[in-house]
Formats: C-alpha cells, sequence, structure tokens
C-alpha cells in the first residue's frame, strides 16, 4: 500500500520505518527540517535500538523516503497521524494544535479518487476522548473521499520496532456506519495483514472506545507505578522491604510482577501527560471525580523525586553546596535518549539549584544533554563522573549501571555513597563492597 505517515518523532519515525518493513510504500512528513534532513539519509534522528538498521534498509530501497514537503503525500491511501500532543504550558490538558494542523494537512493535500474506496486517515496520536468525531466531522467537510479510523499506538520507546512489528494487540476504532466501518477494517486489515497473520489480537470499537483505550491503559501502569511507590514510603516508615513485597504481591498473577518496581517514578513524553490531559477531558465531560484518584497517583509519582533529593542530601550529611553528586543516567528509562519530563533530568536540576557540582553520564543523551544544559557536566566515561563524588545516584536503570562492579569502583568517590533511585543494585554486594547504600522503600539504609 502507499502510505503517508505524519509526524516523524519517536513515534511516527518507527511507524514509518516498520510500515516499509511490512512492504509498504512509504512517506514520513515532518515540519522539522534537520530531522527530516537525517532520516531522509537514512540517519535515525533519536536513540531507539533495532530502527538504524530498518531506515538504512528501507531509505536505500526508496520504499521509505521522509519529506517536508506535503503534496508528497497525495497519493497515499492511508495517511498516519503521529504527531505529538504535548501537555499544554500551565495546564493540565493536551495541546492539539500540531493534530490539527495534520489534519488540515491531508485535507489540503490528499487526493483520493472521487469515487470507489475511500482513502483513510488513521488516528495514531493519543488525545482527548471526542477528538477523532471532530476530525471526522472536518474530513466529511471537505468534500473529499477521506475516513477516519482511530488506530491507538501503544509501542514503548526502546521496544519500539518490536512493538510496532509485533503489537500485543490492534485496536480499530471505526465509524459508527456499518458500511463506512467495514471499508475502513478492510484498509487497516490490508495494512496489518502480517501481524494480523501472525495471530495478533484484533478490538474493534468505534472512535471514543479506541481513544480511551490509550489513556486507560496509560492511566492503569502509572496507577501500578504510583501504588508501589506509595508502599515504598510505607516501607521506609516502618522498616520494610519494597522489592520483597513487590515479589510476594507479584506472584499473584491477579496482580502480576511487571510495573511493580519502586524507584523516582514514572516520566517521559507519554505518562504524565496523559493521566494529566484524561483528568482535565474528564473535567471538560463533567466526570472528573471518576478520576480524581489519578491526582494522587501524579502527586506520588512527584514525591519520589522529592525523596531522591532528600536522599543526596542526607548522604552528604545535610548540605549539598559545593558537594559533587555523579548521576548515572538521565534518560526517564534505559535504551532511549528521550529526555521529556525525565525524573533523573528533574533531580539532577534541583541539585545543581541546590549548589551541588553535577557529574552526569548517560549511554544515548550525553551529547544532547550537553548542548541543552551544560551546566550539568556531562562525563563520558562513567569512573570520571565518580570521581571525587560525595554521593553516585543511580537513575536510570541502563544495563551499564546495573552490572557495575562496586568493588572496582569504591576507591574513586570521595565518600563512597551510592543512592539506588531504581532498586536495581543489591545492597549486600554494594555495602559489602564499602559502599553506604541507600534504595527507595528499603527500609533503613544499609
Ligand atoms: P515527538 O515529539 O517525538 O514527534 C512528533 C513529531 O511531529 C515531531 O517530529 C514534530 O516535528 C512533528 N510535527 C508537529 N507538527 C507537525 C505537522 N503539522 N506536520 C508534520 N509533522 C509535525 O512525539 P512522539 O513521542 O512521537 O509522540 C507522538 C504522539 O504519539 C503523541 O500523541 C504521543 O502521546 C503518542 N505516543 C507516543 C509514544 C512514544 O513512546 N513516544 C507511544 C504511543 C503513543
Amino acid at each position: 500500500m502507499r502510505i503517508s505517515v505524519i509526524g516523524c518523532g519517536y513515534l511516527g519515525a518507527v511507524h514509518a520505518a516498520c510500515m516499509a518493513e511490512l512492504g509498504h510504500d512509504v512517506v514520513g512528513l515532518d515540519v522539522d527540517e534537520t530531522k527530516v534532513a537525517l532520516l531522509a539519509q537514512g540517519r535515525p534522528s533519536f536513540h531507539e535500538p533495532g530502527f538504524p538498521e530498518l531506515l538504512a534498509r528501507h531509505v536505500g530501497t526508496r520504499r521509505l523516503r521522509f519529506t517536508t514537503d506535503p503534496t508528497e503525500i497525495r497519493d497515499a491511501e492511508i495517511h498516519f497521524i503521529g504527531v505529538g500532543t504535548p501537555q499544554l504550558q500551565g495546564r493540565l490538558g493536551a495541546d492539539m494544535t500540531y493534530v490539527r494542523q495534520a489534519v488540515a494537512t491531508i485535507v489540503e493535500h490528499a487526493a483520493p479518487p472521487a469515487e470507489g474506496r475511500p482513502v483513510l486517515v488513521a488516528g495514531k496520536s493519543t488525545v482527548p476522548v471526542g477528538t477523532a468525531e471532530e476530525i471526522a466531522e472536518a474530513l466529511a467537510s471537505s468534500g473529499k473521499n477521506l475516513m477516519l479510523a482511530w488506530n491507538p499506538e501503544f509501542l514503548r520507546e526502546g521496544y519500539a520496532v518490536a512493538d510496532t512489528l509485533h503489537p500485543d494487540r490492534l485496536v480499530y476504532g471505526l465509524p459508527e456506519d456499518l458500511e463506512r466501518g467495514a471499508v475502513a477494517k478492510e484498509i487497516l486489515d490490508e495494512c496489518y495483514a502480517r501481524p494480523l497473520a501472525t495471530g495478533t489480537p484484533l478490538v474493534v470499537a468505534n472512535y471514543p472506545t479506541a481513544e480511551l483505550v490509550k489513556v486507560a491503559a496509560n492511566s492503569f501502569l502509572a496507577t501500578k507505578i504510583s501504588f508501589i511507590n506509595a508502599m515504598a514510603e510505607l516501607c521506609d516508615a516502618t522498616g520494610g522491604d519494597v522489592t520483597r513485597l513487590a515479589e510476594a504481591i507479584g506472584y499473584d498473577d491477579r496482580i502480576g510482577s511487571k510495573f511493580l518496581q519502586a524507584g523516582i517514578g514514572f516520566g517521559g513524553g507519554c505518562l504524565p501527560k496523559d493521566i494529566r490531559a484524561f483528568m482535565a477531558r474528564a473535567g471538560e465531560l463533567g466526570v472528573d471525580e471518576a478520576l480524581t484518584f489519578l491526582r494522587e497517583v501524579d502527586a506520588i509519582n512527584l514525591r519520589r523525586r522529592d525523596h531522591a533529593v532528600t536522599l543526596a542530601e542526607e548522604a552528604v550529611g545535610g548540605r549539598l553546596a559545593g558537594r559533587k553528586v555523579a548521576v548515572l543516567g538521565i534518560t526517564f528509562k534505559p535504551d532511549t535518549d528521550d529526555l521529556r519530563d525525565s525524573p533523573a533530568l528533574d533531580i539532577a536540576g534541583r541539585l545543581w539549584s541546590r549548589g551541588a557540582e553535577l557529574a552526569v553520564v548517560d549511554p544515548a543523551a550525553g551529547d544532547l544533554l550537553r548542548r541543552r544544559q551544560p551546566e550539568l557536566n556531562v562525563h563520558d566515561s562513567i569512573e570520571d563522573a565518580i570521581r571525587d563524588a560525595h554521593v553516585v545516584m543511580v537513575l536510570t536503570q541502563w544495563k551499564e549501571f546495573v552490572e557495575l562492579d562496586p568493588a572496582a569502583l569504591v576507591a574513586l568517590p570521595a565518600t563512597p555513597n551510592v543512592v539506588d533511585g531504581r532498586n536495581v543494585l543489591d545492597p549486600r554486594r554494594w555495602s559489602n563492597a564499602g559502599w553506604r547504600y541507600f534504595g527507595m522503600g528499603r527500609g533503613v539504609s544499609v
């Protein structure tokens, strides 16, 4: 099929490359010239495992192209919308400017046949419920033979390629009209023929359900993380160990063991802004009481950052000013360079504003951080960052940090304090090697 993807960020660029991998002829459109220039040469504009290979392969065969010229989308049979929906400045709601612009671009430049099978617009961005209905009306009033489906995206950064090629489910939000719904489904089925053939579960729903599935899933995940972080607060108050607690409750398969890792909390370009936009939308719909629990989820999450700063202060004996803090990991999770709403970055910034001298290492986001916040002192080697530090903080669970040998490093810092912001280090091993270990919800420090 001929496909266009509007918006080539973490979601759109991977989606475009994966659609090419599925055999389609794809054009990715973005307004960011620098990003497009890189992608068009087959060079990734962000860190994502497996993406560079796909990109190089399909840009090389011209099955995948990137452009800033909207006229190049005219022949597509499906236009995917993958533009950003960030949090509005100073408000909880989502900024829908980019989605509106993307729809306007499609309406202006798509060239569907006047009769016969319509061209499909498929929304992938995460949007407030009700958006699809509005877009469907805009498409209907365009006078062009365009039809809308809502097809939310569940990929995880760090696993984005596998999640797109082998999704754990596909969700289609289709027009209520049965005949039109069947046509939209036929087009999406053709697009996703390969994952469907290998048994990917498909959930077909109406527009609002499809929009809600995405924010409901993210709200559930955020709630699970904040739940275990609330238990971490209780463990700290009582001498319990939240890692053992999580293990024990996780054996109950009604609860499950995933997403029960206490630490400095969730971040990134999705979970925080999605739960906030969901609350804002519930307010507009007059059902804000249904989601008041998400306020608590957000508050618990943000308290984790305060707690990490407090632990750093405790480790250095109270005053951070003039103390050196080594921060290992600055992205919101491993295997990405995404710094959006990263708890690690927020914590590093707070430590710096209290007068601490920072030394940051990150396997993927070092160069990006060096350009954006040179005051945080990015280092290329873990040893250089740790040397003469008063406290070392592991804030992202990159494999490189999880596998550190505490005995080999203990002579480097000025004082061997380690704050394990992700509960990924073995407290006994680190304390036996001579470190003072501070965990998140593991009772007293060892
Ligand atoms: P992003 O900021 O990385 O990418 C958005 C891209 O859209 C940018 O490159 C921007 O230049 C481009 N853009 C903005 N306006 C445009 C326009 N009018 N025409 C063409 N391009 C335009 O954001 P992202 O992380 O890729 O997220 C995109 C959407 O997908 C969001 O709604 C997000 O919530 C959702 N989502 C993201 C993920 C993820 O893991 N990143 C997962 C699922 C869903």
